[in-house]
């Protein structure tokens, strides 16, 4: 057994208070990060001014850049500025000046050049209605009361619109322990997301079903959910069509409407309603799915999915798609194990994940859409639109999201073979006797790392399988 942490999230039906309440502490949290933000913003100017006179080391103005000096400054003045705080949970404000603390520290190390990715900013003021609302409650009496009702201090009991029947019970009989509950609003309905460290059996080595299964590659579908190295082409779930037909038509009303008009809030907010229907449609498809290849497969290989670098698109299906490529990634992260290079000593850990697979990401240059799954040519100039690879120099047609499933897969068949050149075709036979996958990373596990199944090292997130 093993403590493993995992998030159960439920959509909450406040009553017309609740939910103004709800509203007056995502107004906290905001407030709190806006003053956080002023106040820094002043001592840096303070400091400059104070260096033009000559002051230099201690003698200048301190800046508050950590969360404890934002919390000692905030609570040093916020009878002052803020006398209705005691309304609202101490812990809002807390998250406020937790996230600012971030923000400025994600800057820093910007800066730095320690960051990967793209360049961060200093942080921006969080304005009312754009920026996501929520508050976190970390500790306090929250969480669930009874089957369908969550408390939540200073707000009550809110009830839940569906039972939580799976998590009270691993609570009650201490299985489970809470670990902190999000309150946010996603397309105009509150949710509430417990982090809950659990107990979850994992297993050692893989099962009889895994070996057989052996290595599969995906690739995310726009027409399918998934289409699978072996050719199986897993279904869009049911009524996701109808959904995504009717996003459609709102998305189109919303780019002819007039800016600015009551009407097109109305379809913005209607937009909004729809593209998280979409995606929670999206996303219990992928459950299943995911759930299925972690416990049928010794390893899973997916692409990368360049989430920095991505350019915002304006095609509809191409935005759901990258929405399930990341959430896709996401739960096979925690239902497969995976490897993970530690920054700090650039060597590889082995996660372990709850079935006992392997989850093998690509790396993000890998040329799976473009390269031949029969003889290996390339084709630079496939575009996204070109749904089937034909092949100029074997003349192999094949399902353009088949052919990259293929090319998933035999990049790990060919990395743990250890045979880079020579695999084409021998590659097929040679992976059902392949070293386990698995085996051979966990040997490149950092000495002295604890693993999830000594102790509770593993952190997977997500929602049950
Ligand atoms: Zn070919």
């Amino acid at each position: 057994m093993s403590r493993v942490l995992q998030a159960y999230r439920f959509a909450l039906d406040p009553n017309n208070v609740q939910a103004a309440n709800l509203n007056r502490h995502a107004g906290a949290r905001r407030y709190a990060f806006n003053w956080g933000l002023a106040f820094v913003k002043a001592a840096l100017g303070q400091r400059e001014a104070e260096k033009s006179y000559g002051l230099s080391g201690d003698d200048l103005t301190p800046v508050p850049w950590t969360l404890p000096a934002l919390r000692l400054r905030w609570n040093q003045i916020k009878n002052g500025i803020a006398p209705w705080w005691a309304g609202c949970s101490k812990e809002a404000f807390s998250a406020g000046l937790a996230d600012l603390a971030n923000a400025l520290k994600n800057f820093t190390d910007s800066k730095k050049g320690k960051c990967k990715g793209g360049k961060v900013g200093f942080p921006r003021f969080k304005k009312r209605g754009k920026a996501r609302d929520s508050f976190r409650y970390t500790t306090g009496s929250y969480g669930p009361c009874g089957e369908l009702h969550v408390k939540l201090p200073r707000i009550g009991p809110v009830k839940v619109h569906e039972p939580m029947g799976a998590l009270t019970s691993r609570l009650v009989d201490g299985r489970a322990r809470l670990g902190g509950a999000t309150v946010s609003r996603t397309a105009g309905r509150w949710f509430v997301s417990f982090t809950v460290e659990t107990e979850r059996e994992i297993p050692d080595t893989p099962s009889a079903r895994q070996v057989r299964g052996g290595v599969v590659g995906i690739d995310l579908g726009v027409k399918h959910l998934a289409v699978l190295s072996t050719g199986e082409k897993v279904p869009n779930p049911k009524h996701a069509a109808r959904a995504e037909k009717e996003l459609r038509r709102t998305s189109r009303a919303y780019a002819r409407s007039q800016p600015g008009s009551n009407g097109r809030a109305k379809l913005a907010a209607e937009l909004a309603k729809q593209h998280a229907h979409t995606a929670n449609q999206r996303r219990d498809g992928l459950h299943k799915l995911t759930t299925e290849l972690a416990r049928t497969h010794r390893t899973v290989v997916i692409e990368d999915l360049n989430v920095t670098g991505m350019v915002r698109n304006r095609h509809l299906a191409k935005a759901v798609f990258d929405v399930g490529m990341g959430e896709l990634r996401r739960q096979l992260e925690y239902k497969c194990g995976r490897t993970v290079r530690n920054p700090k000593t650039g060597t590889d850990v082995y996660v372990p994940g709850w079935h006992g697979a392997h989850l093998h990401v690509a790396d993000r240059w890998y040329p799976s859409s473009k390269t031949c799954s029969g003889c290996g040519w390339r084709n630079p100039s496939l575009t996204l639109s070109d749904r089937t690879f034909t092949c100029k120099r074997c003349g192999l047609v094949i399902d353009r999201d088949e052919n990259a499933a293929i090319n998933l897969r035999r990049l790990v068949d060919r990395e743990y073979i250890g045979d880079v050149k020579t695999a084409r075709g021998a590659d097929r036979k040679t992976s059902a006797l392949a070293v386990p996958a698995r085996r051979q990373v966990a040997a490149k596990r950092e000495p002295g790392t604890a693993r999830a199944d000594q102790t509770g090292g593993a952190s997977p997130r997500g929602e049950a399988a």
